[in-house]
């Protein structure tokens, strides 16, 4: 398989990963300072963590993740076990835009299902024309996957770190 490479995709350096950067918090509609929307402008001196330990689902290998899956045109970052349930690996979606496109979620959700991976997918919130720091989160697994993260949610825990 051919190496993937980011460029043209800019994705997780725009914002729509959710990371604080030197400082500096960055979020939908607040990219990283050092992000061009081409490349990054100091590329070699990039924090270790987050960005050198970023683990772009697409960009891995092997990545289960097709070619048209790649974040500028998926419209959608995976990160493979971002966290873990009862000691099964959760996959986490966020979207490139306001919310996943029908495709790349059913292609998700199809992938979960198949491999029983939870998944756990996010949406974008607007309030007056402006992307919110907070996201709307869904789960996708088993009932008691569902039950457990909406517990969460509402104590108000952290549903990864
Ligand atoms: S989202 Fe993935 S493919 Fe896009 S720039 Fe980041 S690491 Fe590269
Ligand atoms: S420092 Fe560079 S690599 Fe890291 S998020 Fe910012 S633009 Fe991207």
């Amino acid at each position: 398989m051919k190496k993937r490479s980011c460029q043209p995709c800019t994705a997780c350096c725009d914002g729509w990963v959710k990371m604080t950067i030197q400082g500096v918090p960055v979020f939908p509609g607040h990219p990283c300072p050092h992000s061009t929307r081409q490349g990054c402008d100091d590329y070699l001196n990039r924090p270790i963590d987050p960005c050198v330990n970023f683990s772009c689902g697409w960009i891995i290998e092997p990545s289960p993740l097709p070619d048209w899956m790649k974040p500028d045109n998926g419209l959608v970052i995976v990160l493979f076990n971002k966290f873990q349930w009862r000691g099964v690996p959760v996959d986490l979606a966020v979207p490139v835009g306001k919310r996943i496109p029908p495709r790349s979620l059913a292609w998700l959700r199809n992938f979960a299902e198949t491999h029983r991976r939870p998944l756990v997918h996010t949406e974008q919130i607007m309030e007056a024309g402006r992307y919110q720091e907070q996201q709307q989160v869904f789960a996708h697994g088993p009932p008691a996957f569902q039950e457990d993260l909406l517990r969460r949610q509402g104590d108000g825990m952290a549903l990864w770190s």
